[in-house]
C-alpha cells in the first residue's frame, strides 16, 4: 500500500535553523497514490501546483515547505529529466539572458571579461552560459539532467558539466557565480551557500534570479501565483534573501525584475493552465500563425545582484 508519509521529510527553517512555524498553506496528497505519481509530480519543470504544506517561521519569517518530499526523488528527477518543451523556447531564452548580461555589465562596470570566470549553477541546456560565450566570459556550468547536458553540449559548444555545484573541487576561485530560477530548487540551501562562499573570489559577486513572493504580481494573484509550485522548495523575497546571504558573506547591491523573453503561444499555453479562457487565445494566434512571436512577460521574477563582504 503506497502512504506518502513515507516519502515525507521534515526540515527545520532553513534560513534560522529554528523549528517553529505558522502553516500558510495545507497539503494536499489526495491525487498522489502511487510512487509513479509522486514521481511524475516532481519533475523540474513541472507545471504542477503547490501540494505541499506551506509554512513561515515564526523567527525569521522565511517561507518553505515542510514537511516536503524527501530530496532524493527531487534529485533523481532533476538527472533524469528530457524537457523538449523547455529547448523550445531557447531562442527566447538568450533574448532575455543576453540583455540580463548587458545590464550586469554595465552595473558592475565589468571590464576584460575574457579573464573573467562565471559559473552558472543549474544551467538548464546551458543558454545563459552561451550568452556567457557571446559576451567573452569564460563561461563554465553545471546541470544535472544528463539530458540537457547533452543537449547543451553538443548545439552550444558550451563548458557544462553534467553535476551539482558538490562537484566542483573546493580550491577553485570565480569571479561571478549565477543561479537562474534554480536557488528555489536546492534541496540543501545551507550546503549550496557555504560552498559558494568558498569557491568565489574576494570581490565576487553572487547573480540570484528568482520568483519574488513580495512582488506586486504575488500579491495581487495570491494562491493563483503561478510559482507557488510544488517544486519550489522556498519562497523569497528582498528580506529574506538578504538575511539568508549575510550568513555566507553577501550583501545586496541592486535588484530589478526580471523581464522573461518567450513564445506567445508558450505563455498562453502555460497561462491557460491557471486561467482557462487563454486555450481559447491559444489557438487564435495559432491559427494567424502568431504564435513564435517573442512576449516579453514578469509574474514576479527578479535579479538580485550581491556583493562578497567579508
Ligand atoms: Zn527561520
Amino acid at each position: 500500500m503506497f502512504n506518502i508519509e513515507n516519502y515525507l521529510e521534515n526540515i527545520n527553517c532553513p534560513s534560522c535553523s529554528k523549528d517553529s512555524y505558522k502553516i500558510l498553506n495545507n497539503s494536499n496528497y489526495k491525487n498522489i497514490d502511487s510512487l509513479e505519481k509522486l514521481k511524475e509530480v516532481y519533475k523540474s519543470s513541472s507545471d504542477n501546483i503547490l501540494i505541499d504544506q506551506l509554512v513561515q517561521c515564526n523567527y525569521c519569517s522565511f517561507k518553505y515547505l515542510n514537511p516536503r518530499i524527501i530530496s532524493k526523488i527531487i534529485i533523481d528527477s532533476y538527472q533524469d529529466t528530457i524537457d523538449e518543451t523547455h529547448v523550445s523556447q531557447d531562442k527566447f531564452r538568450l533574448q532575455t539572458f543576453s540583455k540580463s548580461l548587458n545590464k550586469i555589465i554595465k552595473i558592475l562596470k565589468l571590464q576584460n571579461l575574457n579573464q573573467k570566470h562565471f559559473l552558472d549553477i543549474g544551467s538548464a541546456s546551458g543558454i545563459f552560459l552561451k550568452a556567457l560565450k557571446n559576451s567573452g566570459f569564460k563561461e563554465e556550468g553545471y546541470e544535472p539532467s544528463k539530458w540537457m547536458v547533452n543537449y547543451g553540449k553538443e548545439k552550444y559548444e558550451i563548458n557544462i558539466n553534467q553535476g551539482f555545484i558538490d562537484n566542483i573541487n573546493e580550491n577553485r576561485k570565480f569571479d561571478l557565480i549565477s543561479f537562474w530560477d534554480v536557488l528555489e530548487h536546492v534541496t540543501d540551501l545551507d550546503k549550496t551557500l557555504k560552498k559558494v562562499d568558498t569557491i568565489s573570489k574576494e570581490d565576487a559577486y553572487l547573480i540570484i534570479n528568482v520568483p519574488d513572493s513580495d512582488s506586486l504580481a504575488c500579491k495581487l494573484m495570491g494562491k493563483k501565483w503561478p510559482f507557488y509550485l510544488n517544486v519550489h522548495l522556498y519562497y523569497f523575497d528582498k528580506k529574506s534573501l538578504e538575511n539568508l546571504l549575510k550568513k555566507y558573506n553577501f550583501k545586496l547591491i541592486k535588484s530589478f525584475p526580471h523581464w522573461q523573453y518567450l513564445s506567445l503561444g508558450y505563455v498562453l499555453m502555460r497561462g491557460s493552465k491557471y486561467i482557462g479562457f487563454l486555450k481559447y487565445f491559444e489557438k487564435v494566434f495559432k491559427f494567424l500563425n502568431l504564435s513564435n512571436i517573442s512576449f516579453p512577460y514578469n509574474m514576479g521574477q527578479t535579479t538580485f545582484i550581491f556583493e562578497k563582504s567579508e
